[in-house]
C-alpha cells in the first residue's frame, strides 16, 4: 500500500457543514436581490433540488463546469421566485464555502497519521480546481496532500475511471497499491474498483449498506482507516 485518496464533501469535510454553507450562499443571494421576504431554507431547499438534480445527470460523464451547473441552478429557483442571480455568484460560493466549510471530527488526526506512515495521501474529487484549492486552504488541509485531483484535470465526474486513473499517475502508483476512502458507494467505491484500486466507505449511521458489496470496507469513523491500511502495509 503506497497511496491513499479521499473524496471531498461527506468525507472530509461533514455534509451538515456543507448544509450550512450552501444555506449562506442562499441567504448572500437573497440580501443581495433585497428578498427578505423570501425563506432561505426554502429557498435552499430548492437550490439543493436542482443542483442534485443536475449533478445526478452528469454522474460519470464529461466534466462540465461546477461553476456553470451550480449558477444555472441557482438561477432556475431564481426565475421561480423572481430575483436575480448575482454576477459574482461563484465567487459567493466559494467563499461562503472557505468560511464555513467544517473538517470531520477526525480529519486531521487521519490525514497525519498516514502522513507519518510514509504514504501518499491524495484528494480525488468532482470539483472545479479553483474551488478545491481555495476550500482546502480555507480549512487549514491544503499542506497535507501530496496530490489534488479533480473532475476539472481529468474531464470526467467520478464514477468514470478518468480522475482516478489520473490521480494515481500523478502518484506513481500502480491501482493495486492504492485505497480510494469516500462516503458515496455508487460513485466512490464503483470508480475505485473499475480501475483497480480498494475502496473503504464511510457510513457512520449504516444507512447505505444496501450498497455495502460495492466496497471493499466499511468504517464509521475516519480514523479508522488508519488501521485498515496499517493492516494492509503490513500484509
Ligand atoms: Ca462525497
Amino acid at each position: 500500500m503506497k497511496a491513499i485518496f479521499f473524496d471531498f464533501v461527506g468525507t472530509l469535510i461533514t455534509k451538515a457543514g456543507e448544509n450550512v454553507t450552501h444555506q449562506n450562499i442562499v441567504r448572500n443571494v437573497l440580501e443581495r436581490a433585497g428578498r427578505d421576504d423570501l425563506d432561505v431554507i426554502k429557498v435552499w431547499e430548492e437550490y439543493e433540488a436542482e443542483t442534485s438534480s443536475a449533478f445526478r445527470e452528469l454522474a460519470g460523464g464529461p466534466y462540465m463546469r461546477i461553476r456553470d451547473v451550480d449558477t444555472r441552478a441557482m438561477q432556475r429557483v431564481g426565475e421561480r421566485y423572481g430575483f436575480e442571480v448575482p454576477r459574482d455568484f461563484w465567487e459567493i460560493s466559494v467563499s461562503m464555502h472557505e468560511r464555513y466549510g467544517e473538517l470531520s471530527p477526525d480529519a486531521v488526526e487521519t490525514l497525519k497519521g498516514l502522513r507519518e506512515m510514509g504514504l501518499h495521501v491524495g484528494v480525488i474529487t468532482d470539483s472545479d480546481d479553483d474551488y478545491i484549492e481555495r476550500h482546502l486552504k480555507g480549512l487549514g488541509i491544503y499542506g497535507l496532500f501530496d496530490s489534488v485531483t479533480t473532475s476539472e484535470d481529468a474531464g470526467y465526474y467520478k464514477p468514470h475511471p478518468g480522475p482516478f486513473r489520473l490521480a494515481l499517475e500523478r502518484a506513481g502508483v500502480s491501482p493495486g497499491e492504492s485505497l480510494y476512502v469516500g462516503d458515496n458507494p455508487a460513485k466512490d467505491c464503483v470508480g475505485a474498483r473499475k480501475v483497480g484500486m480498494l475502496s473503504v466507505l464511510l457510513d457512520p449511521e449504516g444507512k447505505k449498506r444496501g450498497l455495502w458489496s460495492e466496497c471493499d470496507f466499511i468504517v464509521s469513523k475516519l480514523s479508522d482507516v488508519v488501521e485498515i491500511v496499517r493492516g494492509l502495509v503490513e500484509k
